[in-house]
């Protein structure tokens, strides 16, 4: 099959005869229709990652279809069209026993321990099928559009924890995808009023084709003065911060109001020096500060019927669709925010 190898630190390279993935004989082997660049891939592009051993395929934003099964095999028939979440929890572990399979503790993940989506074929073992994160693809949904129920599932994660009501105002800060998925997310759920602060020009540009109130440029106003007076001094009910920026995490607790909270959802960067926080607004506002990453299967199941009843148009995000080949194109132009989400099709 075709594949991209991610050889070594900042080298991906396109095999046109790699071997394919073996049939598992309680699994499937999926033919990738659609995979997704992830802001991650690009990170393991040129620093890995403890879990991802190269050589390696990684790329874990996936829809496919069914191609072969495994003779053990029933839940899925040949010529299914399905998506896959990323992460497979034990389901036996204390944090999937309690329904936080995110916090699985032997969790393993597409494009990480297993192989990923950066090739014509996937193997999808039994595991995956037993914590439900292969899904069917509804009929009226493109493999393009079902690819971005994984990071969507991600954004239905740190929702659940932000607890949005129909009527919040909620900041936003990062006009990434992800940024303006929970944009479109916190719409869905009745967000009255959504700021968005950004601070690279293309990005608010690329912004403004969404439903957001009030778009903050960063570079010319400072974002804490622009939430307060669109608040009325009051703060927003919810702050969720999505980008890598420690600065953003301390001036996010600021904007909240009393009581409300903020979500560090976007990571920083390893080695990141510790970001000092001014606990005693925490405590007196009685502001609820929390983190979320990845997803559980609950996640998928509801990313994927946000998206196929068009309540978040997560095909909006698409800039760009090339073909597997073009691979480090496409990680270029996730890197330089030139794009929102890049498309690969390995056909
Ligand atoms: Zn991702
Ligand atoms: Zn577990």
């Amino acid at each position: 099959m075709k594949a991209v190898i991610f050889e070594s630190l900042d080298n991906m390279v396109v095999k046109e005869n790699f071997p394919d993935p073996k049939l598992p004989e309680d699994g499937f082997i999926l033919k990738v229709e659609s995979v997704a660049i992830c802001g991650s891939d690009v990170r393991i592009f040129h620093r890995g990652h403890t879990n991802v051993k190269p050589p390696h395929i990684i790329g874990h934003e996936v829809a496919g279809t069914v191609y072969k099964v495994g003779e053990k095999t029933t839940e899925f028939k040949e010529g299914e069209r399905v998506v896959l979440g990323a992460d497979v929890p034990c389901g036996k572990c204390f944090y999937c026993l309690r329904g936080h399979q995110n916090n699985c503790t032997n969790l393993i993940s597409f494009g990480y321990q297993l192989q990923g989506g950066f090739a014509q074929f996937m193997a999808v073992p039994r595991e995956a099928i037993n914590a439900k994160i292969v899904q069917k693809i509804p009929e009226h949904l493109s493999f393009d559009e079902a690819c971005l129920t994984e990071p969507l599932a991600c954004v239905v994660n740190g929702q659940e924890l932000s607890k949005i009501h129909s009527g919040d105002t909620v900041v936003i800060i990062g006009a990434g995808p992800i940024g303006l998925m929970h944009a479109m997310l916190a719409r869905a759920k009745g967000a009255i009023k959504i700021i968005l602060s950004e601070i690279a020009e293309k990005r608010l540009e690329m912004a403004k084709k969404f439903d957001i109130d009030v778009l903050i440029d960063a570079n010319r106003e400072d974002p804490l003065e622009a939430v307060l007076r669109e608040t009325e001094g009051l703060g927003a009910d919810v702050v969720i911060v999505a980008a890598p920026s420690g600065d953003a995490q301390a001036q996010a607790i600021y904007m909240a109001r009393n009581l409300g909270s903020v979500n560090f959802f976007g990571g920083l960067p390893p080695n990141t020096k510790e970001i000092p926080i001014n606990t005693n607004r925490i405590h007196y506002k009685e502001v609820f500060v929390h983190g979320s990453h990845g997803s559980s299967p609950k996640d998928n199941a509801l990313a994927l019927k946000f998206i196929a009843s068009g309540q978040v148009q997560v095909g909006k995000l698409i800039t760009h669709i090339l073909p597997l080949d073009k691979i480090n194109e496409g990680l270029n132009l996730v890197e330089t925010r030139e794009a929102l989400k890049v498309i690969l099709k390995p056909w």
